[in-house]
């Protein structure tokens, strides 16, 4: 060996795979390398990066030990391997040219919050970024928003149009600094900028920062453009501003969401626990559902009539700005009319808007995906997807399987969401919205297209919701005959989809508890146990199917299944509020409910709830999706165990639960004076014994231990509480949803996984 070589170098190479490129990467493997005075290079290739390390043993040692636990923020290994190879004795270390053809598959990272380093800037007054609204790095910023097409480079994104100016370029291209090869990196120089309009779109005079600002103190509606599309803003303590914003944007009570200042200002509001204070400030940054401080300065109308508020913390540069300077809390609500998909170009959102908002905070940065606000909740604990999108798609699940045919998912019709299967990643598309209207097909065919592009999937299979009218099985059936097509019930993609995120092979008892999903004999399902594996299931209990009368009436007038209920069961005639209020309406109700015209069967147990919030509150109306369970849930005693009897029976190998009878029980405790939230606790501890009662009997029978709880019902707390501690008490192990929403924003991963099953050669 010759003089002044190290003694006995080891080499080591490493191929890294997963998020590992636009995030920092290379620069990060530079300085560890450095730091620990090992040669070699670092370089992008065409499946990832790949690291060549060389140096005496123990500092290779070291380098393997810290790599994968000192990542950037935004990095995700999927596969690393690690392999010794000979000597080269080089000579310091070095970021290597790309290789081949820049990669062609690599993962896309979500976009991030704005991270502290780049908040410093943005704060300090002798920072060439002091106050700027579009500071990035390679830690944080836009990310799949504004990805055309890969290879991921700044020119296939939408900063194409703005050139780096001389100081920016310094740091792109400097190895070690933040913002080596930050693709959106910008400076108030060179990158984009904001503009304040008048709703016809004129320029107002001024700071647009500071106009907003002042817009929003006096009362007034924003929209401004977010990282994912716009939002509408205003003040969240004047009941005025707020009432007006829902009336100009037809949402009647659906709960607005608040952006705060900070931790203090969430404090405020709502209590906040050290896991929600984790969630809050995550570089995903969602809207976190917390308990409503009473008393809080918030107006009414915010959340009318709920314990719970939905907060999230700022999250771009443009939002720290204009908190600051409002110093108080927004409502930040998606910019659209109820129904419609979030706006996200400048021109979209000042036609769309314009009867809205009172002016317009603009910018030139173009979005080239929509992408609406994720909502989460704590649940024991730890994170809780709600509705999984901005912050965590286009990111994939990792499935300890492969994909052996490229396919997609289409998901299913409300909270709409596709999945993309590739190898052993399953792409779960961002949220798409209410699949009921042509804008929102619209948009849904437009993503699909995107993340086909983006990973590299020409679907050869597509898998649907067995509902023939759902727009995404139309999607499907469109394209008979150029890929195969699989129908997948309902509730058995409820429950692959927790199977899915928690590697899950089954068998296992799957309660799906939800609205209303197509079964395989055309009924409406929705209180369904299955035994099931990700290929197969079969249907082991439910509910006794009931009429909903008028159809979709019956879901936005919950007392049409009440009275149908109640009419099952002979529970009509006894005098109650609910039958008085609606004796007009009781003769036509019988007759749709003995024909079964227009009173489709269904055993939904959100139907359920439907039934007993119209009969226990006298709620008769619902305006959204879930109201009347959400009503229902808010109401009851937490501290009340009592429960009412329901009749289990079973029936050709189905266990069938007494809905009818369940109904009646309730009419009869009401009429016995038991208090709302002492009966609103019990109708939850009763269908929690009903879910235990049956997976008890079943689990023995079938020598299964794992329980799945899916279904929207799910995100009923209460409910959770009392099924988790009954299976428990069973000795049964229960998996729920925590990355993937059990709400049909889950449903596409659920189809997915048993598409591929069923595809698996
Ligand atoms: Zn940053
Ligand atoms: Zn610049
Ligand atoms: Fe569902």
């Amino acid at each position: 060996m010759a003089a002044g070589r190290p003694g006995n170098p080891r080499r080591v190479r490493l191929e890294a795979q997963g998020t590992v490129q636009g995030v920092g990467f290379r620069p990060y493997v530079h300085r560890l390398a450095t730091e620990l005075g090992l040669a070699g290079w670092v370089r992008n290739g065409p499946a990832g990066v790949v690291i060549e390390v060389e140096g005496p043993r123990g500092a290779c040692d070291r380098f393997l030990g810290r790599f994968p636990r000192e990542l950037p923020p935004l990095a995700r290994l999927e596969a690393l391997a690690v392999a010794d190879v000979a000597a080269r004795y080089e000579a310091g270390f070095g970021i290597a040219a790309t290789q081949g053809a820049a990669a062609r598959f690599t993962l896309v990272a979500p976009d991030i919050a704005t991270c502290p380093d780049c908040l410093a800037e943005l704060n300090d007054p002798a920072d060439r970024r002091h106050g700027y609204a579009f500071t990035n790095c390679t830690n944080c910023g836009p990310r799949f928003t504004l990805i055309r097409d890969l290879p991921y480079d700044r020119a296939q994104t939408t900063m194409a149009a703005f050139a780096l100016c001389p100081a920016c370029r310094r740091e792109y291209e400097d190895p070690r600094d933040r913002r080596f090869h930050a693709e959106p990196t910008a400076c108030p120089v060179c990158g984009p900028r904001l503009t304040l309009c008048d709703p016809a779109g004129r320029p107002l005079e001024g700071d647009p920062v500071a106009g907003a600002a002042a817009l929003l103190r006096g009362g007034g509606i924003l929209a401004l453009k977010g990282l994912g599309g716009f939002h509408l803003a205003c003040d969240a303590a004047d009941s005025e501003a707020v009432a007006r914003l829902r009336r100009r944007k037809a949402r009647e009570e659906k709960p607005l969401a608040v952006m705060v200042p900070d931790l203090a200002a969430a404090r405020a509001l709502a209590r906040v626990t050290e896991a929600e204070a984790e969630l809050l400030g995550a570089a995903a940054r969602p809207i976190v559902l917390l308990a409503l401080r009473p008393g809080a300065p918030l107006a009414p109308e915010v959340a009318p009539g709920l314990n719970e508020l939905g907060v999230m913390l700022p999250y771009t540069p443009l939002h720290h700005l204009l908190l600051a300077q409002c110093g108080r809390a927004l409502v930040m609500t998606s910019g659209n009319l109820s129904e419609e998909p979030i706006a996200f170009g400048n021109a979209e959102a000042l036609e769309r808007l314009a009867g809205i908002a009172d002016a317009f905070l603009l910018h030139d940065r173009e979005i080239h995906m929509r992408c609406d606000d994720s909502v989460a909740r704590v649940w024991e604990g730890a994170p809780r997807l709600l509705r999984r999108s901005r912050g965590y798609a286009p990111a994939p699940l990792t499935l300890p399987w492969a994909f052996t045919r490229p396919l997609l998912a289409t998901g299913g019709e409300l909270k709409n969401t596709f999945c993309l299967g590739r190898e052993r990643f399953a792409f779960l598309s961002h949220h798409i919205g209410d699949l009921e209207n042509e804008s929102t097909l619209r948009s849904f065919e437009r993503a699909v297209e995107h993340y086909g592009r983006l990973f590299q999937v020409t679907p050869e299979v597509i898998v649907h919701d067995l509902h023939p009218d759902y727009l995404s099985t139309r999607y499907a059936l469109e394209r008979a005959g150029q890929v195969e097509l699989i129908g997948v019930q309902h509730h058995h993609a409820h429950v692959a989809a927790v199977m899915a995120e928690h590697g899950l092979e089954g068998p296992v008892l799957g309660i799906a508890w939800d609205g209303a999903g197509y079964g395989t004999d055309g009924t409406l399902w929705g209180g369904e146990v299955l035994l099931c594996d990700l290929a197969q299931f079969t249907r082991v209990g439910t509910w006794r199917p009931f009429r909903l009368p008028g159809g979709a009436a019956a879901i936005r007038q919950p007392w049409r299944t009440a009275l149908s209920l109640l009419l099952q069961g002979q529970g009509a005639g006894l005098p109650l509020d609910l039958v008085r209020r609606h004796g007009d309406a009781l003769a036509t109700i019988r007759r749709m409910v003995e024909r079964g015209f227009n009173a489709p069967l269904s055993s939904g147990v959100g139907r359920l709830f439907d039934a007993a919030a119209a009969l226990i509150l006298g709620r008769d109306e619902a305006h959204y999706e879930g109201q009347a369970a959400i009503a229902l849930e808010h109401a009851a005693d937490p501290d009340e165990l009592g429960t009412l009897p329901v009749a289990i029976a079973e029936e050709a190998g189905v266990w069938v639960a007494d809905s009818a009878g369940l109904a009646h029980t309730l009419a009869e405790a009401l009429l016995a004076g038991t208090a709302a939230p002492i009966l609103a606790a019990r109708f939850h501890n009763a269908l929690a014994q009903v879910a235990a009662d049956m997976t008890h009997v079943l689990a023995a029978r079938h020598g299964v231990r794992d329980v799945v709880l899916s279904g929207g019902v799910f995100q009923n707390r209460l409910l959770l509480r009392r099924c988790a501690d009954a299976l428990a008490r069973a000795g049964l192990k229960t998996y729920l949803g925590r990355q993937v929403p059990v709400n049909d924003g889950g449903l596409a991963l659920g189809q997915a996984v048993i598409g591929g099953r069923r595809t698996c050669a």
